[in-house]
């Protein structure tokens, strides 16, 4: 039996700089906490936690003093920077570099369309980490839609420059900016090719990983894709994966591998989230070669 573990598959960019930024801290042997999971990944935080990374929330956070806390590639609003310098807590600062990029995008564009009356608007899901830490960036006045029936909530008579989080899909985040399009143009009292302004902020680490992961669950018999539960790019590349290759199974460690999918196989692939660590993925299979 073949068995291919996908060379594309594994941590994104951010997400592999900020486990190797919590990596270097915690060789000094103090006790860092992380707000928030470093990665959607339990395997990935059990590691770590047994380096001495403790996994925090924001209640957890805001009674901490004197001590090191990371920030996560997601990011946060400059609220959680106030709450560290007032109770004395070092900010290990790994946020994604991309995502810190487009904090700053939007909080500088937000400064400017007040004076113009404009709106920010950012394509997202609510209660996400990233999009916490970008509509911060606006005070919380962003207005945020998380698909065509929020639409309503935009003012056509006003300019409007629109964002997405990160991790959206790129199929999604154009049919937003259609129907905006078209609103603004519908009302016709501004020119939306001048007054609307889409800023196409899907990260090229996911949008890109869809269309190769379609030919490499369709290039083998049986797929085993490796998340952890919680990871939502996980479960849009797993629905992709199971679309073109109805033998694609969702597992999150070994053990919940089942011997009898792998009966009259020849060739299996091995592929996973971006927040599935590369080490897991061998360790799949190292199990599967061992049945
Ligand atoms: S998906 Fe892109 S923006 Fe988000 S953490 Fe990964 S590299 Fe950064």
């Amino acid at each position: 039996m073949v068995i291919e573990v996908d060379r594309n598959s594994g941590f994104c960019f951010g997400v592999r700089n900020a486990v190797e930024i919590a990596e270097k801290a915690l060789l000094s042997g103090e006790k860092i906490y992380s707000l928030g999971s470093i990665v959607h990944n339990d395997m990935e935080v059990k590691r770590l936690l047994s380096l001495g990374l403790v996994t925090i929330d924001h209640s957890q956070f805001r009674k901490l003093r004197d001590c090191k806390v990371l920030i996560r590639a997601h990011g946060e609003p400059p609220e959680t920077y106030k709450t560290a310098k007032e109770n004395n807590i070092t900010i290990i600062e790994a946020t994604c570099p991309i995502v810190k990029k487009l904090q700053s995008r939007i909080r500088d564009k937000w400064s400017k369309l007040k004076d113009e009356n404009g709106q920010v608007v950012i394509f997202g899901k609510p209660g996400h980490a990233e999009v916490i830490g970008l509509m911060g960036q606006t005070a919380n006045e962003a207005i945020l839609i998380s698909g065509p029936d929020d639409i309503a909530k935009i003012d056509p008579e006003r300019p409007v420059e629109l964002y997405s989080q990160t991790t959206m899909e790129l199929e999604d985040y154009k049919k937003v900016r259609e129907l905006i399009y078209n609103k603004i143009k519908e009302k016709g009292k501004l020119d939306p090719d001048k007054d609307f302004v889409a800023h196409s902020t899907v990260c090229g680490q996911v949008s890109n990983r869809e269309p190769h992961l379609r030919k490499f669950a369709a290039g083998h018999e049986i797929i085993i894709f490796v998340s952890g539960k919680e990871s939502s790019n996980g479960k849009m590349l797993y629905s992709v994966c199971k679309s073109v290759n109805p033998e694609t199974y969702f597992v999150s460690s070994p053990e919940e591998i089942d011997s009898s999918w792998f009966i009259g196989k020849n060739t299996v692939g091995i592929c996973g989230a971006t927040s599935t660590p590369k080490w897991l993925l061998d360790k799949i299979k190292d199990y599967i070669s061992n049945i």
